[in-house]
């Protein structure tokens, strides 16, 4: 994970969280539960009754008790439905998408917000004030779940998601019934160039803010990933069709000068780009944001200090493989 803070903002508040990874992620898509329509087993049950008891006397209860079992069943169906959620892009069509859950309140101490809450628990008092100042103006590309809003959320930090862009509809789907951004794109390079968002497309353009207070996000880790074969061939990284939404797009949103940026990556962004150089995408990237500070190439001339943290995955959740 790379923090990226633009020190020239006098208001600079440094937003402390990280975007959590995906598989934490999803766990914000518990759901809550559906309400219980109770009417037609009613319905069923009253006319029913006089009938089967003259019948049937005593039979009455075994039918009540097969009616319930029917009604739970019918809606942990519905429950489940609703909770699916499809790597592919058009896997909901209009029917099944109304009838998307939207996530638990991020209220309760939930494991993830516990250990939240305890990672952050002695940051002290400039952390604390987060909570009683302005809400903070939050941009997020490849979205995901938008696990950096749960996190404002369950700190109690107020925020305002001022637009998110991810090319999974399921993905913004979660986002829009749960946090309500103001602008959603499918993707971040349309987000940057302010092109108009989905839920204004007659609108000439759309921006998020002329100055966000952080921007997080986490572009596709294929590219870089070590559990790609052949992820260390000579031009491998390079060639990755998805290499360009790092290295073109997120400079890009650097280019724009907000107050602070955080980018998730996989561990194998620190690691050379093949067996012939030493040199890592992380290093890159970082020089490209220094060149451009130190050449005038980003808005108002800011410049960046770089924060790197290698958090292991293995503080939130069991995991065989080393994530960071
Ligand atoms: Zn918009």
């Amino acid at each position: 994970m790379l923090l990226s803070l633009n020190p020239s903002c006098p208001s600079f508040k440094a937003p402390i969280f990280r975007k959590t990874e995906q598989s934490v992620v999803q766990q914000l898509s518990t759901c809550t539960e559906l309400p219980l329509s109770a009417s037609a087993m009613t319905d069923v049950q009253s006319e029913a009754e006089p009938l089967v008891e003259k019948v049937m006397p005593g039979w009455m209860e075994e039918i009540e008790e097969t009616l319930v079992l029917s009604q739970q069943e019918s809606e942990e169906s519905a429950l489940a439905d609703a909770c699916r959620i499809s790597s592919d892009e058009e896997s909901i069509d209009e029917e099944s998408a109304a009838m998307t859950v939207p996530c638990s309140p991020q209220t309760s101490d939930e494991w993830w917000v516990f250990r939240l809450k305890s990672a952050t628990q002695d940051l002290g008092g400039d952390f604390a004030q987060l909570k009683t100042l302005q809400p903070v103006l939050l941009g997020s590309s490849c979205s995901g779940a938008c696990s950096e809003a749960a996190a404002f959320t369950a700190l109690g930090i107020p925020f305002q998601l001022c637009g998110v862009a991810d090319v999974n509809k399921d993905f913004r789907q979660i986002i829009e019934a749960n946090y309500k951004p103001s602008h959603s794109w499918s993707l971040m390079q349309d987000q940057i160039s302010c092109q108009a968002c989905l839920k204004h497309a007659d609108s000439m353009a759309c921006e998020m803010a002329s100055c966000l207070d952080v921007w997080v996000s986490g572009t596709p880790c294929p590219p870089f990933s070590e559990q790609r074969p052949r992820r260390f061939n000579v031009g491998s990284v390079e060639a990755h069709p998805l290499y360009s939404v790092t290295f073109e797009s997120a400079i890009d949103a650097v280019k724009q000068g907000h107050k602070a940026y955080i980018f998730e990556q996989v561990k194998g962004f620190g690691k050379p780009y093949d067996m012939s150089t030493s040199e890592t995408p992380l290093e890159r990237f970082l020089g490209k944001i220094d060149h451009l500070g130190l050449t005038g190439g980003i808005q108002n001339r800011a410049k960046y200090w770089h924060i790197t943290t290698r958090p292991s995955m293995n503080t939130w959740m069991n995991i065989k493989r080393e994530r960071t």
